[in-house]
């Protein structure tokens, strides 16, 4: 058994060394109502980086201790049950799976998986049919006014990473005549517009941002799925229409710094988001529980039927878990960044 344990500070870019590799030994017997489970696959999440500071900023995000185990989403199976509804062979899933090889969980926080859903690739239970692909598909329904017809421009930041590489898709999914990405390297730029049917895509780190949009999107921006905030946000709002929408999803160019979530805008462009009436509304997937079933379902679909192409980046093994999460954080990965355990 290996356990991570973390041994951060308050504030700072995450790295690998903040995580510690341990191997202890688990009991070898299990109680009424518990299973023991192998882990097959373990998420890493930029929300994990509020988790790092005692002080989350969240009310719905308890901080990682010093020396736990760190916990987080996770995907696997069940060797052993003393539950009721769970066999051996089950596959499982809980959003706060000890980062472990082996561990024994009280089966009453785990669901069941059905793999032909997303045909038997169970890590899309972390990506596009989980989390990510809720977050994606809700904050588009939820916040976005999309409607079909209505000639809209979406602007996606964060683009190639999990939540805005479908974002960008079920927008057009849902309506929207052009869609446009936001991503860090030519490489994922040139994949969303390749494989994922973007209209087109920007590279942040090149050229000017405000110029290039302006040009892709000539009659300004509906509908701003951000991930990111600070600059690039800042510049897509300037371009943004009269009644338009931000999706407010997420702020990750902001969390390794310590301000308030989400953090106000600089003066000058609240001016402009107030003056253009642009609503800009918190969005926290896990307020709308009620609809994620229903909206696993319909992402799964969209996935057999090739409408959502899901892309994924893979690191093997426990040990290399606070490395996937720093190159996560820093953009080193296209579409979800997904850890595997064990096979
Ligand atoms: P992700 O996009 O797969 O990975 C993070 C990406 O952020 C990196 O690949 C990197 O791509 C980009 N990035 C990092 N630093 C940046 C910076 N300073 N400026 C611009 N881009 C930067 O992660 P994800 O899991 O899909 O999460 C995306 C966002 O959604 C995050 O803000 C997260 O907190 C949020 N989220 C919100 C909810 C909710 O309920 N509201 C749920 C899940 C996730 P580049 O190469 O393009 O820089």
């Amino acid at each position: 058994l290996f356990d991570f344990k973390i041994i951060l500070g308050k504030n700072g870019v995450p790295v690998a060394e903040n995580f510690r590799l341990e191997q202890s030994t688990i009991s070898d017997t299990i109680q009424a109502g518990q299973v023991r489970v192998k882990t097959l696959y373990l998420s890493v999440d930029p929300y994990m980086r509020c988790r790092m500071n005692e002080d989350t900023g969240s009310d719905y995000l308890q901080p990682w201790q010093l020396s736990e185990v760190a916990d987080g989403g996770g995907v696997g199976v069940v060797e052993e049950s003393k539950h009721d509804n769970l066999a051996e062979g089950d596959f499982v899933t809980s959003f706060t799976w000890p980062w472990q090889t082996v561990a024994i969980l009280d089966g009453n926080l785990l669901q069941k998986l059905v793999p032909q859903l997303v045909n038997g690739r169970l890590s899309y239970f972390l990506g596009a049919a989980g989390i990510t692909g809720l977050t994606a598909l809700l904050g588009v329904r939820e916040k976005g006014h999309v409607a079909v017809g209505a000639n809209q421009t979406m602007v996606v930041s964060g683009a190639a990473g999990a939540c805005g590489s479908l974002a960008g898709q079920i927008g057009r999914l849902e309506g929207c005549s052009r869609v446009v990405g936001i991503a860090g390297t030519d490489e994922k730029c040139s994949i969303l517009v390749q494989e994922m049917g973007f209209d087109a895509a920007i590279n942040y780190k090149k050229g000017n941002v405000a110029e290039q949009l302006r040009e892709l999107c000539p009659g300004g921006v509906d509908v701003y799925f951000d991930n990111v905030g600070g600059d690039i946000s800042d510049t897509v709002i300037s371009q943004m229409n009269q009644n338009s929408h931000i999706i407010l999803c997420g702020q990750i160019s902001q969390y390794n710094k310590d301000v308030p979530y989400p953090p106000p805008l600089p003066p000058d462009i609240e001016k402009i988001q107030k003056e253009r009436n642009i609503t800009r509304e918190r969005f926290l997937v896990l307020n709308y529980m009620d609809k994620h079933e229903a909206s696993v379902l319909q992402l799964c679909q969209w996935i057999q039927e090739g409408k959502l192409k899901v892309r994924e980046t893979l690191v093997e093994g426990l040990a290399n878990i606070g490395a996937a999460f720093q190159s996560m954080m820093s953009g080193g990965n296209i579409g979800k960044q997904i850890v595997s355990v064990s096979k």
